[in-house]
């Protein structure tokens, strides 16, 4: 039996979508470019598509740009108004991801700006003192603060960013890869400037995401070429994934509520079964226990006395798809749990949760880490052959 919970990582493609991109394959393969009819209804696909995902985010077309993906949409949001608008001060934290924190580091390499790293508390959430404090020192930042992180699950108070970079004349990005499609959006009563979105993390396909520029702000473009995307970003549009992309937010902003409810009991269930496991001083980190500070569908774990890339490799023999990082051995570093004050267990497991997981598979996933442990107490020898579950 094979069981996924690296959800986080990406997500299975939803029936929905697949039956939506089919045709895209086939007979729907004309270039949105074209004039003749093929073109014509390529183009009016992808412009339904827009309409589609700014009606389910409160955006209106045209502030919405399809792209490669979310790394490809930070990078165009953050070098785009760092050109646009001349910014020479960026705020962001250590736990931001590397779309993020590498595009920043280029450019502040090449000496284009000075980049302050927002203080985080003890479970990694922004102290909004010390956020303010840089404002008020360098009015006119660039803020670039992610809505959920991608490690250990926290959420930010984006709409209490949005309010203090309304104050100090900022101008405010937020990675929201692991929220949209998870958490309900209304962008219309909202003061952020670029947001972005990729599809492979909401059951829609890999290769395409979305970056939103809010209609009073712009970027310098990046990627040159034949216009497309209101010139802001050349390259014949990928037809295929921007319907898929569609249909897999409008699927997932459909039974939302509901969906996400499911999801945290999943997560609330793996918890209150570790709890009564036998493997001894679990500790959680960041915020991935809290229900109102972390994402419903991350929980990450440090367990006690063995490395987390063996505890992963070990679900993995078992069919169990999960993710790890150690700061201290060379296998998945985490820049996230390294970037956590006073976190001394720096070897973490992530599980992360989608819809089409099921109580059964979490009471599996535990049972074999019980029996993985129990392998590690077991006389020398036997190791080997409680290893292979
Ligand atoms: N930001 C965050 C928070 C992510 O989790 C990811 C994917 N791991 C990305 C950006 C990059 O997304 P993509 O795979 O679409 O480039």
């Amino acid at each position: 039996m094979k069981i996924y919970c690296d959800n986080a990582a990406t997500t299975a493609l939803d029936p929905e979508v697949i039956d939506a991109i089919i045709p895209y394959f086939s007979e729907n393969f004309g270039n949105p470019s074209s004039s003749h009819w093929a073109g014509r209804q390529a183009r009016e696909d992808v412009e339904n598509a827009r309409r589609a995902v700014a009606g389910l985010l409160g955006a209106t077309p045209g502030e919405i740009y399809f792209t490669s993906g979310a790394t490809e949409a930070n990078n165009l949001a953050l070098t785009g108004a760092i050109k646009a608008y001349g910014i020479s001060h960026v705020i962001t934290s250590r736990i931001e991801h590397k779309a993020v924190l590498q595009t920043l580091l280029a450019h502040e390499k090449e000496g284009d700006i000075e980049v302050s790293y927002v203080r985080l508390d003890e479970r990694g959430n922004v102290d909004t003192y010390h956020l303010e404090n840089l404002l008020r020192a360098n009015p006119r930042s660039l803020i670039s603060l992610m809505h959920a992180n991608n490690e250990i699950g926290n959420l930010t108070d984006i709409r209490a960013i949005s309010k203090l970079a309304e104050r100090y004349d900022a101008i405010f990005h937020s990675d929201t890869t692991q929220t949209i499609g998870k958490i309900a959006f209304d962008l219309s009563g909202l003061e952020i400037h670029f947001i972005v979105g990729s599809a492979h993390k909401f059951h829609g396909p890999k290769g395409v995401g979305f970056l939103y520029i809010d209609k009073k702000h712009r970027i310098a473009p990046q990627i040159h070429g034949g216009g497309q995307e209101r010139g802001q970003r050349g390259g014949t549009e990928n037809v295929i994934g921007i319907v898929g992309l569609a249909k897999a937010l409008e699927v997932a902003c459909r039974n939302l509520e509901e969906n996400q409810l499911k999801i945290w009991k999943l997560k609330e269930y793996l918890v209150s079964k570790l709890a009564i496991s036998r493997i001894g001083d679990i500790c959680y980190n960041g915020d991935s226990k809290s229900e109102e500070n972390s994402i419903p569908n991350v929980v990450n774990v440090s367990f006690p006395c063995l490395p987390a890339g063996n505890i992963v490799a070990l679900l993995d023999q078992a069919g169990i798809a999960v993710s790890g990082g150690s700061a201290c051995s060379g296998l998945g570093t985490s820049h996230v749990i390294a970037a956590l004050p006073c976190q001394r267990e720096k070897e973490n497991v992530r599980f992360s949760f989608s819809k089409f997981n099921t109580f059964e598979e979490v009471d599996q996933v535990v049972a074999t880490i019980t029996e993985i442990y129990k392998s590690v107490r077991a006389p020398r020898g036997r190791e080997l052959e409680l290893a292979i579950i």
